[in-house]
C-alpha cells in the first residue's frame, strides 16, 4: 500500500485528508482486509481498479465493490464497518480517499452512494485520452456521485505517450493529480514532471483549468475540491474541528453510540 496523503510530509490537502493506493497481487497482503472499525466526520471514497471487496456496517448496510466501481460513504455522525476482500487470489487494486465534512455536517446522518462500474460513464477529451467520470462533470457528462458538500471532481484517466489535454477545475478548488502508471507533465508554463506513484498539488488559485501532457502512456486521478478552511482535530478513525469533539467521539463510540 502507498500512502499518499497523511504521510508526515503531506498531512492533508484541505479537503483531502488521506489517499492510499492498495496494490497487491498476494493474498497474503490483502485477505486480513479491515475489519470492523468506525469512522465519524468525514467521507470515504473507494475506487476499485481490480478486484473485489465487500462492505457491511452496523446498520444493516452492506456492498459488493467490483472493478470500476465507487463507494462514496459519508460517515456524518458515525459508522461502524468492514471492508473485506471477496477473494482468494488475484490482483487487488484500488483506491481510498478521505474527503473532509464541513462542520455543519460532521453530525449528519451517515449515507451511501454506491456505484457499480457501467454508472460511471467515460468521456474522450482529446485523441488519446479517455476519462472516467466519477464525480464532477467534463464537457458536459456528469460523474454519479452527487450532493458532496467540498463540490468534488474526481477523474480516473488514461492517456497515451505523447496525448495532451485541458481539464477545467474550479479556480478556487484544491486539486491534485496522483500518477498511478507512466509519466506526464502537469501545467503548461512551468511543467512538472510526475512520475508513477508521486503527487502533484494544484493549490487554489492557479487558475480554472489544468493541462496535462503524457510522456508515457500513463494513468493518473485528477481531483479537485472546495477548501473548507475549518480547524482540524483528527486522529485514527475520526476527523472533528476540536479535541473536546474528538473527545466525545471516542467515548460515543466506547460505549456503543454509534
Ligand atoms: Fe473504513
Amino acid at each position: 500500500m502507498t500512502r499518499v496523503i497523511a504521510t508526515p510530509e503531506l498531512d492533508h490537502f484541505d479537503p483531502f485528508l488521506l489517499l492510499d493506493e492498495f496494490r497487491s497481487d498476494d493474498p497474503s497482503d490483502y485477505l486480513a482486509g479491515f475489519p470492523n472499525h468506525p469512522h465519524r466526520g468525514f467521507e470515504t471514497v473507494t475506487y476499485m481498479l481490480a478486484g473485489s471487496m465487500e462492505h457491511r456496517d452496523n446498520q444493516g448496510n452492506s456492498g459488493l465493490l467490483g472493478p470500476g466501481s465507487v463507494q462514496w460513504m459519508t460517515a456524518g455522525r458515525g459508522i461502524v464497518h468492514s471492508e473485506m476482500p471477496r477473494q482468494e487470489d488475484g490482483l487487488m487494486w484500488g483506491f481510498q480517499l478521505w474527503v473532509n465534512l464541513p462542520a455543519a455536517m460532521k453530525m449528519t446522518t451517515p449515507k451511501y452512494q454506491d456505484i457499480p462500474a457501467d454508472e460511471v460513464p467515460e468521456v474522450t477529451l482529446a485523441e488519446g485520452v479517455t476519462a472516467r467520470v466519477i464525480a464532477g462533470a467534463i464537457d458536459g457528462v456528469r460523474g454519479p456521485v452527487d450532493g458532496v458538500a467540498t463540490e468534488p471532481l474526481y477523474f480516473d484517466v488514461y492517456m497515451q505517450a505523447g496525448a495532451d489535454a485541458e481539464f477545467s477545475v474550479p479556480a478556487l478548488h484544491n486539486a491534485f493529480v496522483y500518477v498511478y502508471g507512466g509519466r506526464v507533465e502537469v501545467g503548461s508554463d512551468a511543467p512538472m514532471a510526475v512520475a508513477s506513484g508521486e503527487i502533484a498539488l494544484l493549490a487554489e488559485g492557479q487558475g480554472d483549468a489544468i493541462t496535462l501532457t503524457a510522456l508515457e502512456d500513463s494513468r493518473l486521478l485528477l481531483v479537485a475540491g472546495k477548501p473548507l478552511r475549518e480547524p482540524i482535530a483528527r486522529q485514527g478513525p475520526f476527523v472533528m474541528n476540536t479535541t473536546s469533539e474528538l473527545e466525545q467521539a471516542f467515548s460515543d463510540y466506547q460505549s456503543g453510540r454509534f
